[in-house]
Parts: C-alpha cells; sequence; structure tokens
C-alpha cells in the first residue's frame, strides 16, 4: 500500500513538472562565444527546463516551440555588480531617506528591477539599500525575483551596507541629531562587536553578499573623499564573519590606503578604487580581487552637477577625472574587471552605458563584455551564468550588430531570456 501511494505521488510529480518545463529553440544569425571572443554562426540554441541543453544540434526535437530571431546576434545575459535598486537619483537621495516607506521603497525596487531586466541584465548585484527601516528591501525584492512573483533579474542583495558613524553610507548625516535612528542593523557600526552584529543581521535577513564602506565616499557630506573609516579590525571581523556563511564581502573603497586595507582584509571586490595605485593592483592580481570601478557614472554626475549639493561636487570634481586615468592603468595592468554601474546613478535600465565607458577607458570591447559576464559570475562564485554554453542557465539577450564591433548595440538590447523564460522579444 505504501509503495502505491510512493508511486501515484512520484508520476504526479513527473507530470507537473512536465507541465511547467519549456523547451524552445532559439535560431539566430550567431551567438558570440564571450570566452574565446569568437562569433558562432549559425546560433540554434535549444533550451529546456530552463538550461541550455544542445547548441546547433544535428537533430531537432518535434513539437517544440521555435523562436525565430532571424539575423540577430545572441548574448549571454549581462550582469552588473554594483546597483542600489531601492533608489532613485535626483541629485541627492534625501527625498528617500526620510518620507519614503519601506514598502515604497520595495514598490520603487520593482518597478527599476524590470528595468534593468528589460536592458539585458539578468543577474546582478544589489549591495545595500536606501531605506533606512530594518526591513531588507532588496532581498525581499530578491525573494519575489526567485519565486517568479514579479519580471526581475536575479539579485544577489547586501541588505545594508555597513559603515561607521559619521560615514559614506550613514544616510542619516546632514539631518538633525535624532530624527532617525539607526544602529548595526542599518548597517550603522563602531567596533568589532558592532561589525559583527551587524554582519549577522543582514545575514540573518536573507543578505547573500556583505558590502562595507572601507573610505568616504563622493556623493556624501564627510569631508575626505579618499579617507579610511572602517577601522582595519572592523573590516576584517566582517570578512571574516561573512565568509563563515560562505558570504564575499564587496569594499567601497577610493582611497588608496582604505584599498589596500580592504584588499588585506580579504574583501572579494573593491567598488569604484578611484585613487587605486600600483601597490593596490599588484595585489588585487596575487589574491584574485576583482575591481567594480564603476565609470559610467562620472558622465552621469559631471553633467547633473546644477542638481548636487556643492561639497559633493567638489569631491566629485577632484576625485572623478582621477577615477577615470586610474582605471585606465588598471585596464594596462590587467587587473581582472566586473561590471558595475552604482545604479540609479547610472539611470536604472541603461546600465549598458558602463560597456560604453569601459572601453572609452581603453578596455577592448570584448574585455568589456567578459567584465558583464564571466568575471561577474567568477565575482559571485556561480558557475552556471555568463556564457552560452550547454548545461548553463538559458540567460540569453539578442541585439542588432555584431557587439564586439559595435558596443553601443547593448544599449538597445532586442531580447531577453532568464533562465529558459522569455521577458522581452
Ligand atoms: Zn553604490
Amino acid at each position: 500500500m505504501k509503495s502505491y501511494i510512493l508511486l501515484i505521488l512520484y508520476c504526479i510529480s513527473i507530470i507537473s513538472t512536465r507541465a511547467q518545463a519549456q523547451s524552445i529553440l532559439i535560431k539566430a544569425d550567431a551567438y558570440l562565444d564571450v570566452r574565446t571572443g569568437k562569433l558562432v554562426k549559425p546560433a540554434n540554441i535549444l533550451i529546456e527546463d530552463g538550461l541550455i541543453t544542445a547548441i546547433n544540434p544535428q537533430v531537432i526535437p518535434d513539437n517544440i516551440d521555435k523562436v525565430d530571431l532571424g539575423n540577430k546576434i545572441l548574448l549571454p545575459g549581462l550582469m552588473d555588480m554594483h546597483v542600489h535598486l531601492d533608489l532613485d537619483f535626483n541629485g541627492g537621495f534625501e527625498h528617500i531617506i526620510t518620507k519614503e516607506s519601506a514598502s515604497k521603497g520595495a514598490i520603487r525596487a520593482v518597478k527599476n528591477a524590470e528595468k534593468t531586466l528589460m536592458a539585458g541584465f539578468t543577474t546582478i548585484r544589489n549591495v545595500g539599500q536606501g531605506h533606512l527601516t530594518t526591513d531588507l528591501v532588496n532581498v525581499a525584492v530578491s525573494e519575489a525575483s526567485d519565486e517568479g512573483w514579479i519580471k526581475a533579474p536575479r539579485i544577489i542583495a547586501a541588505g545594508h551596507m555597513i559603515t561607521i558613524t559619521g560615514g559614506h553610507g550613514d544616510l542619516t548625516l546632514g539631518l538633525a541629531e535624532e530624527l532617525i535612528k539607526v544602529g548595526p542593523e542599518h548597517g550603522i557600526i563602531n567596533g568589532p562587536i558592532e561589525a559583527l552584529k551587524a554582519v549577522r543581521y543582514q545575514i540573518k535577513h536573507g543578505a547573500k553578499v556583505i558590502k562595507i564602506h572601507a573610505t568616504a565616499g563622493v556623493l556624501s557630506l564627510e569631508d575626505s573623499v579618499g579617507a579610511q573609516q572602517l577601522t582595519n579590525e572592523e573590516m576584517k571581523v566582517i570578512v571574516d564573519e561573512a565568509n563563515r556563511h560562505h558570504i564575499k564581502v564587496a569594499a567601497h573603497a577610493h582611497g588608496t590606503e582604505g584599498i589596500i586595507a580592504a584588499i588585506n582584509a580579504g574583501v572579494a571586490s573593491i567598488e569604484h578604487g578611484s585613487l587605486i595605485n600600483d601597490k593596490a593592483m599588484k595585489l588585487m592580481k596575487e589574491k584574485g580581487v576583482i575591481l567594480v570601478p564603476t565609470t559610467g557614472l562620472v558622465d552621469n554626475i559631471l553633467s547633473s552637477v546644477d542638481k548636487i549639493n556643492p561639497k559633493m561636487v567638489k569631491k566629485a570634481r577632484y576625485v572623478l577625472p582621477l577615477a577615470q586615468q586610474n582605471l585606465s592603468k588598471a585596464i594596462k595592468a590587467g587587473v581582472k574587471i566586473a561590471l558595475g554601474t552604482d545604479a540609479p546613478l547610472i539611470p536604472h535600465g541603461h546600465n549598458a552605458n558602463e560597456l560604453s565607458a569601459m572601453v572609452a577607458r581603453g578596455m577592448q570591447p570584448i574585455d568589456a563584455l567578459r567584465a558583464a559576464t564571466i568575471n561577474s559570475a567568477e565575482l559571485l562564485g556561480m558557475e552556471n551564468i555568463g556564457e552560452i554554453k550547454i548545461g548553463f542557465l538559458a540567460d540569453i539577450i539578442a541585439v542588432e550588430l555584431n557587439p564586439i564591433k559595435n558596443i553601443e548595440t547593448l544599449k538597445s538590447v532586442k531580447f531577453v531570456m532568464k533562465a529558459g523564460i522569455i521577458y522581452k522579444q
């Protein structure tokens, strides 16, 4: 009797998976093998149960849905390692920080997540939230995406960024004392014990990456732009605790000393890295630390300076041109780079601007595409995304032109599939 019931349950489970399983054949002119940099013609990609199961197969199964994309070129879904989905930029963030509920922030994040997916970005890392609540807004959106409730990329979310009282990322800096109370749950820490509390709170509530602010920033009101903020000891405590949970740490760092301190603490990526020098580059290469330069935001910030606080503008005018020059040096030195926009500083949905910006700093187009695919996958520690390859998740986009020759074509992605589901055609 017992085995009979098990058999029935087994049959039901087969029927229900079959009902969800979608087999699709995508036909296009070519696909880009981002690892070799070669265009492969033709591109007949068989997708079953969300995975790529065959490329240019001899035999095509009967009764299969076919999507003919004509002369378009296929690429793996793009990735952005530095976004803030619950923020939009309008010269500052104060209106969101002081006036918007976490609930509305989640809806804002859903809106921005859909824009990001439609731009061809199928996986993103959300490195910190703008809403000063103990609710982890972007973690909620990430889970909603995983459960298929919303049209969104796969989101690896950080919860709150971890910083010092009055540091970059202490979003109450500039507000009246006592207006908003913050502590380790909000990522504001003083000392190793609070650092530990902050990490454990974010991880307990679903963070899959931890973001720290090793140094001062540009769009915040503290005086320095490059000075180290978290102590060496605080950073070490955070990284060690996150690593015990098999979670990686991303470090916002502009100044040279802070960059080096974060690398020595064991972070996986340096965000911005504006004042990176030869010593820091060498250390990053030795330790396999990835640079996420967020270089496209320079053009965006410098074109909207009239809306930004003058103190921030002064910092931006000082550090951002240096950051551009130093990125060119890092590219030449062969530092491994992953794509990050710092959206909304490049507006959500315009994430591909970063590819053009990296090329403008001297990167080869294929390397910009690698930054947006295989290098990002490596940073996330995900081995089944970032390439059009048998056994990989079917994250596939299509563009009109060969992106190696026309990087701008990535700004108007025509087709988006994530894990075998078509979101844009
Ligand atoms: Zn950021």
